[in-house]
């Protein structure tokens, strides 16, 4: 047996070699900002500021470790965490001389989720948490306010029902029960505000909450002090899995692994009277990112009534005359809280009976717009170098400083119903829908929707995405409305208090005006202005200067957009090029950025006017003399094209891509259009059907398609290189003397002989075309990778290639084996499952495609070290794909002309991340 010291001895060994799963802060910090993986953002944040003097009250975080355990242990937790715990909970009794569970001075805490990124609003909060019948009469007699005590016990009640016992509404038109509840005892009582409520209301209303829960859980609301704060962990754990935290992932790419931290900390009262309230500020205006205190508070109120936007609060400037002594202190902390943290951020705060208390911060959420300013801005004031100025410009927010705006001219027109605070810039029009199902019913059918709301809930996020705007009735620019909405991008105005919103009658009144569901409305994301009726809506500034129909010095967004744009270009190294099939497409393109054309899919030249009769007639040849007789007639056109291409991209390199088109998508469906087309070609209809049926494919995705089309007919391939050929030259020997970079690009190569084959045409027609019209032109040609096999047999392939563009869009459907037309039964149910955890045709799949790409690289610079690698499916303009190319030393992306700005951004991104 071993003596008792041995054992005392072994058994701290054990405990200092325990893993910590619990993190305190507060006179005793083990944590710090950059623990955010172990802490989540707002527990590390909360130990930054606890460090650096800031009046946070003191807490602790339980581990997004500790998540990841409950998930891989059926809900159940590491042995050590019990006693933790505890003993964190005493650590925060003896600092506030309270204690939690106890009927003199009792210490209430709160719960709330923490993950990495902040997801705001999509998990759970639990406040007040360690009341009781008793420590609620312990509650009063401390704060000398029982109405105070009662107040807070009925909102814990509320929100632990709610949250964590699951008491709700049961459909989507019911309201909140306890909401229901509250509002019979108002109107009862004949008041308006909650606020209005005296002691004794309170109290019933305890009771009748607590009556609720029991008729429907059956069970009692816990009276014990410990099980509340296990069920409330527990909940706040389980929602990490929740349907809207799950969505948020999604759309942000943030892994399901990472998990949720949890944070307790001591409860501070903004609803202990009239020198108390609550608030969130942020140190810039998130909306536009001008330099100026923004932000809002309520007098005598919890947190929670300002985010959730029940009362909509009153702006910050107000605060300097109500409590002018704390908004001081607050001005401090404003400054003290950039300079330390350097970035704009959204923080919490409690006035407890005049005294000030830090709850959160944490780097605020924007729109695009206030991005780039406050980027630009902060760089200015030297709080960051360019760099790390860079890296705080979400890539995709660079887009919110190109979006439409409402046409003047239409808007003198217009007529405004009213106005609420603008929250998300940008101008949106829509029809009115009520509810988030209606908001998807009417998208999926092809309309656009504004999604008008009294207030939103994280329930709504769906909806959200749906809708072209938001409108909300109340709260305030940092409810959830209008935080989730200025991250989405989305247009938003919200706290419209002239408007109101019947959900059974389903209108919309404005002062005299009804809308009903259906109806149209547009609302102006940067006034707030809401507006009856459809309107126009017209270029941004940055596209009007770039377009030259207004002088950059009269646009500081452009100022911001060029200043952005010379950072990114001077850290990139990939190249970005554009996928542009028309002079018009390739211009707006070029005045963007684009250095290149990647991909020029020259079937999409053809859809237009007599071209697609023609391209059907070569389609529905019988022999090659009747193919050749419609390929005369096109040669033409695509040489026009290429001379139009050549002139716009005026010397830089253009790539065009060889017909790759899957027929089905060029040969009529409907019985009237196709005698048309046996009328105009002067055939008999019954040829046009014999054929079609002839031609018919089951998969023609993967049929007839690409080079196997050449390969087949190769006067298609001679015609289409003779006129880039013939383009080049009459371009070359033009008086303006344009330099010329035809690259020729094969599609759909899964075998070197297929390019070989190809490659033999194009250089036979290349050298007659020179010939005849005495010109040199330096020439490229390549393939797409777009199959597994050409991935796979890269080394072989590059023999015959100067160049590999990825094709991903294919590439995904065939290394997936997945359908690029027709996912949509199957693809919400993978999302949901997070088995897909990002749509992998508009974000590169990574571990499997990605793959691919990687051998395909390594194995054709191992043949060609001096081999052109680029992409050109939509990936492409993705900022997280474009980030992989660079890491696996592609030369160029090409995506979509009004992606380029995107693509520089990322591009610059990926290399500062990845040096
Ligand atoms: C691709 O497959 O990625 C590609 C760019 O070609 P397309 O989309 O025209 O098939
Ligand atoms: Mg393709």
């Amino acid at each position: 047996m071993k003596s008792s010291t041995a054992r005392k001895s072994s058994s701290k060994k054990s405990m200092r070699s325990q893993k910590q799963y619990v993190f305190a802060f507060g006179t005793q910090t083990d944590g710090n900002a950059t623990m955010r993986e172990l802490l989540g953002g707002k527990g590390a944040n909360l130990a930054e500021m606890a460090a650096i003097g800031l009046p946070v009250p003191p807490g602790f975080t339980i581990s997004t470790e500790v998540c990841g355990y409950y998930y891989d242990h059926e809900q159940s937790y590491p042995k050590s965490l019990t006693k933790s715990v505890e003993k964190a909970v005493k650590q925060i009794e003896s600092q506030l001389g309270k204690k939690f569970g106890a009927r003199k001075n009792p210490l209430l805490v709160s719960v709330r989720s923490g993950a990495r990124d902040s997801m705001p609003g999509m998990m759970d909060t639990i406040l007040n948490l360690g009341l009781n019948d008793e420590t609620v009469k312990g509650l009063a007699d401390v704060s000398g306010n029982p109405r105070f005590a009662w107040d807070c016990y009925r909102r814990f009640i509320q929100m632990y029902g709610d949250v964590v016992m699951g008491v709700q509404a049961r459909t989507e038109e019911e309201e909140d029960p306890f909401h229901q509840i509250l509002s019979n005892m108002k109107k009862s009582l004949r008041v308006e505000a909650d606020n209005d409520l005296g002691t004794k209301d309170l109290k019933l209303l305890v009771k009748q909450y607590k009556t609720l829960i029991k008729k429907r859980t059956r069970s009692e609301f816990p009276q014990n002090v410990m099980k509340q704060l296990w069920g409330a962990t527990s909940a706040v754990f389980g929602s990490w899995k929740n349907e809207r935290a799950i969505l948020y992932r999604q759309q942000y790419g943030i892994p399901a692994e990472w998990g949720t931290a949890v944070n307790i900390q001591a409860m501070v009262f903004g609803n202990a009277g009239d020198d108390s309230a609550t608030g969130v500020a942020f140190t810039r205006d998130p909306a536009n990112g001008e330099k100026l205190f923004y932000g809002e508070y309520l007098v005598n109120a919890q947190g929670e009534d300002v985010v959730a936007g029940v009362r909509t609060p009153k702006a910050i400037s107000e605060m300097s005359l109500e409590l002018p002594v704390s908004f001081r202190d607050l001005e401090k902390v404003r400054t003290k809280l950039e300079r330390h943290f350097k970035d704009m951020q959204d923080f919490e705060f409690t006035i407890e009976n005049g005294r000030l208390f830090i709850l959160q911060t944490r780097n605020g959420k924007r729109t695009g717009l206030a991005a780039v300013r406050i980027a630009v801005e902060m760089q200015k004031e030297r709080l960051m170098n360019q760099q790390t100025a860079l890296m705080k410009i979400p890539a995709e927010s660079i887009d919110s400083l190109l979006v439409p705006v409402f046409d003047p001219k239409a808007l003198k027109a217009a007529t405004v119903i009213g106005q609420g605070l603008p929250a998300g810039p940008g101008a949106a029009t829509g029809r009115v829908a009520f509810t988030a199902a209606q908001a998807e019913l009417e998208t999926r059918k092809g309309n656009k929707v504004v999604l008008c709301r009294t207030e939103t809930s994280p329930d709504d996020l769906k909806g959200m995405l749906h809708s072209q705007g938001i409108l909300t009735s109340r709260g305030g620019v940092s409810s959830h409305a209008a935080l989730v909405a200025r991250q989405l991008g989305k247009v938003c105005v919200c706290g419209a208090s002239d408007i109101s919103i019947n959900y059974e009658k389903r209108t919309l009144t404005a002062g005299k005006t009804v809308l009903s569901e259906g109806d149209y409305i547009s609302i102006d994301g940067s006034t707030g202005l809401i507006y009856k009726g459809m309107i126009e809506s017209a270029d941004s500034e940055v596209k009007r200067v770039l377009e030259g129909g207004l002088k950059p010095s009269k646009s500081y967004t452009y100022e911001l957009f060029q200043t952005v744009m010379k950072w990114a270009d001077k850290h990139r190294s990939l190249k970005i090029r554009t996928n542009a099939d028309t002079p018009s497409m390739a211009k707006q393109a070029v005045a963007f950025g684009a250095e290149g054309i990647g991909l020029c899919r020259t079937e999409h030249m053809f859809f237009d006017g007599d071209r697609i009769d023609y391209m059907r007639q070569m389609i529905l040849a019988v022999d090659e003399v009747q193919r050749r007789s419609a390929l005369k007639k096109l040669l033409p056109f695509q040489k026009k094209d290429f001379v139009g291409m050549f002139r716009t991209m005026n010397g830089r390199p253009v790539t065009i891509r060889l017909l790759d088109p899957p027929l089905h998508e060029f040969l009529p469906h409907d019985d009237v259009v196709r005698r048309q087309l046996a009328e105009k070609l002067d055939v008999p209809f019954d040829f046009v059907i014999d054929r079609i049926k002839a031609l018919h494919e089951e998969n023609p995705m993967l049929g007839c398609r690409g080079c196997r089309l050449g390969i087949l007919y190769p006067e298609i391939t001679e015609m289409q290189v003779r006129a880039i050929f013939e383009a080049a030259a009459q371009v070359l020997k033009s008086k303006t003397k344009i330099k010329v970079q035809p690259e020729i690009m094969i599609p759909l190569v899964g075998f070197r002989e297929e390019l070989a084959d190809q490659l033999k045409i194009v250089h036979r027609v290349a050298k007659e075309v020179m010939k005849k019209r005495k010109v040199r032109i330096n020439y490229l040609v390549g393939t797409m990778i777009e199959v597994p096999r050409a991935a796979i047999t890269a080394d072989e392939i590059a023999k015959e290639a100067d160049f590999f563009s990825f094709g991903t869009n294919d590439l995904t459907q065939t290394a997936l084996g997945l359908s690029r037309d027709d996912m949509g039964l199957f693809y919400d149910e993978y999302q949901s499952k997070e088995i897909y955890n990002k749509n992998p045709f508009a974000s590169l799949d990574r571990r499997g495609v990605g793959k691919l790409i990687e051998l395909a690289v390594d194995q054709g610079l191992s043949t060609k070290p001096d081999l052109k690698l680029g992409i050109c499916g939509e990936h492409a303009g993705d900022p997280a794909s474009i980030d992989f190319c660079h890491k696996t030393g592609l030369n160029y992306v090409s995506c979509s002309p009004p992606r380029v700005p995107i693509a520089r951004l990322a591009a610059a991104q990926a290399k500062l991340r990845n040096t």
